[in-house]
C-alpha cells in the first residue's frame, strides 16, 4: 500500500484534474489483476462494491484503540495530532511502528491484501464479532511499515481519503490507464456499481460485457427546464413524447425474484416505507430495474404532493395509513431487464420494454401514459396538453426525446419540464409601459394588481408573452383608455407606482405564471412574483373577479409548507 499511499499525496497536492486523473491512470496501469479491483474502489472512499450492501462496521473508537494496542500511541500527542489535522488517518499515521520493531513477521500490505482482511472485518459476526474485528484490525496495523501508509490506510478505513477525487475523476483514470472510451467506462460504472469491476473491465477489454447489478443504484436523469408560455424553441429539430409531470417523490425500482429496493432521489433504499409497491413489484416475474414517481392517490385520481407528506420517511407504515393514504408507483423508464442494460437504448425502445415488463400489474403499479408529439407542434398544442395534464391533478409536462439515451445524472436537453410552480394568478393591469428593442413603439411591459378589499395592490410587473397581434391591439386599447390625470394622481400614490409607467383603466385581466412568491417590500402588496410571465389575457374574466391577496396568501403559505422537500 505505500505506492497506494505515495500516489495519493501526490494527488491531493495538486489542484489540476487532469494531473489527479492522469496520476491514478499510470498507477492503475502498472497494479496486477488481483490489486487492480480493490486499489480502484479506494480511490473512491468504500473499499467495497456498492452493490454488495457490505460495511466495515468498525468506528472512531475501535480504531484508536486498536492503534493505540499495536504502535503504542501517546494519547496527549494524538489529541493535538487529530485536533490540528481533524483527520485520524493523518493523526495516527506518524505514530506507526514496522512489525519487525514489534517482532513481528508480517507480509507487506498490497490492496489485495488490505481487501482480503478488510471482508473479514465486516463480515465478522456473533458473540465475539467485536474481539475478531480488533484482532484483524492490529494485524492491518502491524503490518504497515510506513508512516504515509498507516495514515492512507486508516482514511480508506474512516471513508474519506481527503484528496479532491470525485468518481467521476476515477471513471477517466480508468478510461486513460487502458485507452478506452471514456463514455463506455461511464456506461458500464452505472450498470456494474463497481468501479473496481469497471477496470478489470477496461483492461481486458471487456467494458461491453458489464452488465447490471441489481440494487445498486444508478444516479437519476434530469429534466432541464423551460418557461410556460415561451415559442418552445427548445422542441425543435426532434421528436418528443410527453409525460404528465406527476407531484410526487422520484424512485428508482431494482426488482430480483428475492428481493425489492426502491431509491429515492438521495439514492437511500426507502422500500419500507411504500409496502404496497413493494408487494406489486415482487408479484412481477424476472429481474429489472424501473424508473418512476411514488405519488398519492385516492381511486384513480394521483393527489397533490401535500398528501405524499404523510407517508415520506415513514419506516413502519400502519394499516390504517396504507388505507388512509395509498401510493403508486408510476413507472416511465426502464433500466434494465434480466441482463440487457437499457440506458444505452433509445427512450422509445425503453418504453415498449416498460411497457412488457408492466404487463398484468397490480394496482400500486401504473405504466405512466404517454403521448407522442407531433413535429413542429406549435405552442397551442402544448398548451392545451399542459392544461389536459393540470385538469388531471399533475405539475405539468415533461418533454422527452424518443431518440435518447438515459444519461445518469446528468440534467440535459433530451428530458424538458414545463410546470407551473403553484398556480397562476388572474391579475388586473393598472399601468402599461413601453417595450424595448422591437418593442420600443408598443406598449408591452405590463404592471399588474390582485383585489385587496375593494382596491388593488400591486403585485408585480412582467414583459409580454402574448402575440405581436395581441400586443398591437392591446396598445390600442391601453392608449385609449389612459386614466384621466385627476384621478391618476390619487393612483400613482395610492399604487406606490413611478411617473414613467402609464396608468391604465383596470379592466384588462391577463393570467399570470411565475416560479415562486416571495415576500417584498418593492410592491404595495407586500409580495413579489419570481419570473412572472404573462400566460395569456382572460377577456372572459372581469376585473371583479381577478385573484385576491388572500389567495396570494394561501399560495405563499402552501409554497412555505413544501419547502426542503425534495421532488
Ligand atoms: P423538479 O422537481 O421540478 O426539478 O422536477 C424534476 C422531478 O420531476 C423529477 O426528479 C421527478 O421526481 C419528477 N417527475 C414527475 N413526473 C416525471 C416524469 N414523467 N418524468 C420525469 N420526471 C418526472
Amino acid at each position: 500500500m505505500i505506492v497506494f499511499a505515495r500516489t495519493c499525496a501526490v494527488i491531493a497536492a495538486t489542484a489540476s484534474k487532469l494531473e489527479k486523473i492522469s496520476l491514478v491512470a499510470t498507477y492503475l496501469r502498472d497494479l496486477t489483476n488481483g490489486d487492480l479491483a480493490p486499489a480502484t474502489r479506494y480511490f473512491t472512499g468504500n473499499p467495497f462494491p456498492q452493490a454488495q450492501d457490505r460495511s466495515l462496521a468498525v468506528g472512531g473508537r475501535t480504531i484508536v484503540d486498536t492503534a493505540a494496542m499495536t504502535w503504542g500511541v501517546d494519547d496527549a500527542a494524538l489529541g493535538i495530532a487529530y485536533r490540528s489535522t481533524g483527520d485520524l488517518g493523518a493523526a495516527l499515521g506518524p505514530f506507526v511502528r514496522p512489525s519487525h520493531d514489534l517482532g513481528l513477521f508480517r507480509d507487506p500490505l498490497t490492496p489485495a491484501r488490505l481487501y482480503a482482511l478488510l471482508v473479514e472485518v465486516a463480515d465478522a459476526a456473533g458473540k465475539n464479532a467485536q474481539k475478531r474485528r480488533r484482532i484483524l484490525c492490529e494485524r492491518i496495523f502491524s503490518s504497515c511499515t510506513d508512516p504515509l501508509e498507516a495514515t492512507y490506510v486508516i482514511k480508506i478505513m474512516t471513508g474519506d481519503l481527503r484528496i479532491g477525487l470525485r468518481e467521476g475523476l476515477v471513471v477517466d483514470a480508468i478510461a486513460q490507464a487502458f485507452e478506452r472510451d471514456p463514455r463506455a467506462v461511464r456506461r458500464a460504472a452505472s450498470a456494474a456499481g463497481d468501479l473496481g469491476a469497471v477496470a478489470l473491465a477496461a483492461k481486458h477489454d471487456t467494458l461491453d460485457q458489464v452488465t447490471i447489478a441489481y440494487h445498486a443504484p444508478i444516479a437519476f436523469m434530469l429534466a432541464s427546464p423551460i418557461a410556460y408560455g415561451s415559442e418552445y424553441k427548445d422542441l425543435a429539430g426532434a421528436t418528443w413524447l410527453t409525460d404528465d409531470k406527476y407531484d410526487g417523490v422520484r424512485a428508482q425500482a431494482h426488482v430480483t425474484p428475492n428481493r425489492v429496493s426502491l431509491f429515492s432521489r438521495t439514492l437511500n433504499d426507502v422500500a419500507t416505507s411504500y409496502p404496497e409497491v413493494v408487494e406489486a413489484l415482487r408479484r412481477l416475474p424476472g429481474s429489472f430495474a424501473l424508473d418512476g414517481e411514488i405519488a398519492a392517490v385516492r381511486g384513480d385520481q394521483i393527489l397533490p404532493f401535500r398528501f405524499l407528506q404523510a407517508r415520506l420517511q415513514r419506516k413502519d407504515v400502519s394499516v390504517d395509513l396504507l388505507r388512509e393514504m395509498p401510493v403508486r408507483y408510476i413507472a416511465f423508464d426502464a433500466l434494465a431487464a434480466e441482463d440487457d442494460f437499457l440506458l444505452d437504448h433509445p427512450l422509445a425502445e425503453r418504453r415498449a420494454r416498460l411497457a412488457e415488463l408492466l404487463a398484468n400489474a397490480g394496482e400500486s403499479l401504473l405504466l405512466a401514459p404517454w403521448t407522442a408529439l407531433e413535429v413542429g407542434a406549435g405552442p397551442e398544442v402544448v398548451h392545451e396538453r399542459f392544461e389536459a395534464a393540470r385538469a388531471r391533478g399533475n405539475e405539468g409536462l415533461v418533454f422527452k426525446r424518443t431518440e435518447a439515451p438515459y444519461t445518469p445524472g446528468r440534467r440535459g436537453k433530451a428530458w424538458l419540464k414545463l410546470k407551473r410552480e403553484l398556480a397562476t394568478l388572474d391579475c388586473v393591469v393598472v399601468a402599461v409601459e413601453r417595450g424595448h428593442g422591437r418593442r420600443v413603439n408598443v406598449l408591452s411591459d405590463y404592471t399588474f394588481a390582485v383585489r385587496d378589499g375593494s382596491q388593488l395592490a400591486v403585485i408585480g410587473k412582467a414583459y409580454s408573452g402574448l402575440s405581436n397581434v395581441e400586443i398591437a391591439e392591446m396598445t390600442q386599447w391601453f392608449e385609449q383608455h389612459r386614466l384621466p390625470p385627476p384621478q391618476a394622481e390619487t393612483a400613482y400614490a395610492r399604487l406606490n407606482l413611478k411617473r414613467h409607467e402609464i396608468l391604465v383603466e383596470p379592466n384588462v385581466v391577463v393570467e399570470i405564471a411565475f416560479d415562486i412568491i416571495q415576500k417584498s417590500k418593492l410592491h404595495a402588496s407586500g409580495f413579489a412574483l419570481r419570473f412572472p410571465r404573462i400566460v395569456r389575457l382572460r377577456p372572459d374574466k372581469p376585473p371583479a373577479e381577478a385573484d385576491t391577496l388572500e389567495r396570494v396568501y394561501e399560495l405563499y403559505a402552501a409554497m412555505l409548507a413544501r419547502e426542503g422537500i425534495d421532488s
